[in-house]
């Protein structure tokens, strides 16, 4: 008999069987929980301790490339996963999502974090802003790991993703994660964890994870530590008021269950190919997944013009989804996560039902196709209306986590708002539209309740990643009812789990303490010019002033027809009089050039490319006669641990460039990115 097991301070812990596991699909029992209980304290502690200290061990790149390995690592046993997450009943496009998208997840966040975290444990989130007349004291933001530990709550209906998107920042960030999944699936989370345990990528104290309750877990819990939730809104508001999550304030980042809308335009009718595609996104959104999904689409708003085509073609669409056993051929859409989740929605659509016509499904004589499915947590597609959505509660309020949805007519955009807004907050909405105009009208009229706005159109839709699916690089949470959280997004989401601190002092100790040059900070100048020295051999700081050049009138002429650059801000003796410099002045990108004249080493070296500039900024202008003179300073030094293509490792070195002129005034400020060798071994 399978017994899952929790992975706790470094064991795996169970062996007697507690609460049965059915399959969703046949209710065959797939595995039990455990008995034994948990020592929450002991899990909580080593987290901190042993966690922290192996996660630290490690900077922001190492852990990346890290997450890297551990994804390679996933996708190649992935067939084990599958193989669990029928029994959820998921599709194979329903596991998909669930596991593919988790490791995807993953595989987002170490690029991510490999392109935009630097070297060390500190970010470094600038600018650096003078507090002084005489940039003594000046004043910037550092975020740095917070020691704690995160507590990662997830929900039934994606065992693999849930815990992914949420571990991947929560990992690079450096901090230990305790993950409870939901009961129901936790069978494909505990072995999603014994995979990335056998990975070897991850460090001890890393990820625990826990099968069953969470017992007195929340009492242990301490000011540096985060929760995280997503589930039904009731339990999270038991969550984020429990005590001591109050008394200490814990960061609680809740996403909850939302009512999603599709809003179809005015603008589009039945012979619109954006008709077709509003249609196919609504059918997808409530069938993927059986709607088991917090993106899915629960309100379908469409103009009172329209309704009857919508209805029409919904009904006709969703009448041909086969429910079933998804190994079954022909089957589209697998069962709810549990026959006690089946009842739930069920109960959910007679409540509709007090206020909403149903259209669709409810019928009595839906049969799911495949062996022992009469057994399984199986729900045909329901299709709602409701005639007068501009009533409070109703399908405004209540949550139906299956496959449906309820129609609502609109007669006037502003009133296509209002509707929307009833959900008191949503995750996404989908608005299918031709018209940039409405798209230009109405998105920021909805972005207030919104998380995420998904516009829909014939051009989108060759690319479009669809409704239902949050993305790693944008945000993923909404206002109000869907919890008020935050999670993905990018690098935000790892920000989410590092503590933001504001630090003021001297330019040379901010510079020491962000690890990055700070402008009128102590430089270091030496004999040996630094694009002569070996990337570990470079110091931050380390700075070179190159000598002098006055710009002449040969220079703009030679450097306008070399570049094919005759603006008569340069060439125009009577233009340039009459224009708010009132004489010809340097092109930009001469002083720009000029400068790399000024510090160049030309010699082979270790400088192996210039790959971009950042921050250019051109301040003062550069007259005929002026003089220029350029300060080259180390500013960041990244180790991402890569090599040449010839092998030969490298990191990246960014340099802070600030051209003069004779008067001392800034003529041009910028960063040079550059790829430099490392030392032969
Ligand atoms: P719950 O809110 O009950 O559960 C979500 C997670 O919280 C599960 O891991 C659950 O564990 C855990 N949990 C529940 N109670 C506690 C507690 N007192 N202390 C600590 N952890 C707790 O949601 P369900 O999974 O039961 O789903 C109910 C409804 O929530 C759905 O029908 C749907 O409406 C909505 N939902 C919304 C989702 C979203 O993404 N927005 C996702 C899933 C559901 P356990 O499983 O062990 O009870």
């Amino acid at each position: 008999m399978s017994v899952l097991k929790s992975f706790i301070a470094g064991e795996w812990l169970g062996e007697t069987p507690a609460r049965p596991l059915p399959s969703a699909i046949n209710g065959d029992i797939v595995a039990h929980t455990h008995q034994e209980p948990i020592d929450f304290a002991k899990a909580v502690e080593y987290g901190r301790t042993t966690g922290v200290k192996n996660l630290l061990a490690m900077d922001f790149q190492e852990r990346a490339l890290a997450l890297k390995a551990m994804a390679l690592y996933l996708q190649e046993h992935k067939q084990e996963l599958y193989a669990l997450s029928h029994h959820t009943g998921a599709t194979k496009r329903d596991s998909a999502i669930d596991i593919d998208g988790g490791f995807g997840t993953l595989f987002s966040y170490a690029s991510m974090g490999r392109r935009e975290l630097p070297s060390g444990n500190v970010v470094h989130e600038g600018p650096v802003m003078p507090l002084g007349k005489e940039n003594h004291f000046a004043g910037t933001h550092i975020l740095v790991p917070r020691g704690g530990v995160a507590v990662h709550i997830n929900a039934f209906n994606f065992p693999v993703w849930g815990m992914l998107e949420k571990f991947a920042p929560t990992f690079l960030a450096g901090m230990p994660c305790i993950v409870k999944p939901a009961t129901a699936t936790s069978y494909v989370t505990e072995a999603a964890v014994r995979l990335m345990q056998a990975s070897g990528a991850l460090p001890e104290g890393a990820l625990q994870l826990i099968i069953g309750g969470t017992g007195d877990l929340l009492d242990h819990l301490r000011e540096q530590d985060v929760v995280t939730f997503t589930g039904s809104a009731s339990t999270a508001l038991k969550l984020r008021s429990h005590p001591n999550i109050l008394a200490r304030s814990i960061p609680f980042n809740a996403e909850a269950d939302s009512l999603n809308c599709a809003i179809l335009a005015p603008d589009v009718t039945p012979d619109h190919e954006e008709f077709d595609l509003f249609i196919k996104e609504v059918v997808r959104e409530m069938t993927v997944k059986a709607g088991q999904k917090c993106t899915a689409v629960r309100r379908i708003l469409v103009p009172t013009a329209q309704l009857e085509a919508v209805a029409d073609r919904l009904k006709q669409q969703l009448s041909k989804v086969v429910a079933g056993d998804p190994a079954v051929d022909g089957v589209r859409m697998g069962a709810l996560a549990s026959l006690d989740q089946c009842a739930d929605v069920k109960a959910a659509i007679d409540r509709l039902k007090e206020s909403c016509e149903c259209l669709l499904g409810g019928t009595g004589d839906f049969q799911p196709l495949g062996d022992g499915c009469d057994r399984g947590a199986f729900l045909e597609p329901h299709l709602l209306l409701c005639r007068n959505p501009e009533q409070e509660g109703g399908a405004h309020d209540i949550e139906a986590f299956g496959p449906v949805a309820t129609l609502m007519p609109y007669d006037t955009l502003e009133q296509a708002v209002a509707i929307a807004a009833k959900g008191k907050g949503s995750l996404v909405t989908t608005l299918s539209t031709r018209d940039p105009a409405t798209a230009g009208q109405l998105v920021p009229m909805l972005a207030a309740y919104h998380g995420r706005l998904h516009v829909l159109d014939a051009q989108a839709a060759k690319e479009s990643t669809g409704h239902g699916s949050p993305l790693p690089m944008l945000k993923h949470g909404g206002p109000g009812r869907a919890g008020g959280g935050e999670e993905l997004g990018g690098i935000r989401a790892v920000c989410h789990y590092l503590q933001r601190t504001a630090v003021q002092g001297s330019p040379t100790m901010l510079a020491a303490i962000t690890g990055e040059y700070v402008r009128g900070a102590k430089v270091i100048e030496t004999e040996v010019h630094p694009f002569r020295r070996y990337f570990e051999d470079l110091q931050i700081n380390e700075s070179l002033l190159t000598h002098r050049r006055t710009v002449t009138e040969a220079d703009i002429v030679n450097f306008g027809c070399l570049s094919g650059d005759h603006f008569y801000m340069h060439f125009d003796e009577i233009a340039a009089r009459n224009s708010q410099f009132r004489e010809r002045i340097a092109h930009g990108y001469f002083v720009l050039s000029a400068a790399a004249g000024l510090f160049v080493s030309p010699g082979e070296g270790p400088v192996l490319a210039n790959y971009g500039l950042d921050n250019l900024r051109f301040i003062t202008p550069v007259p005929i006669g002026d003089t220029i003179q350029a300060r080259l300073t180390c500013k960041r030094k990244i180790d991402q641990g890569r090599t040449s293509p010839d092998g030969h490792p490298q990191g990246v070195v960014v340099w802070d460039v600030e051209v003069r002129n004779q008067k001392d005034e800034l003529v041009a400020s910028y960063d040079i990115l550059t790829l430099v060798a490392k030392r032969p071994q």
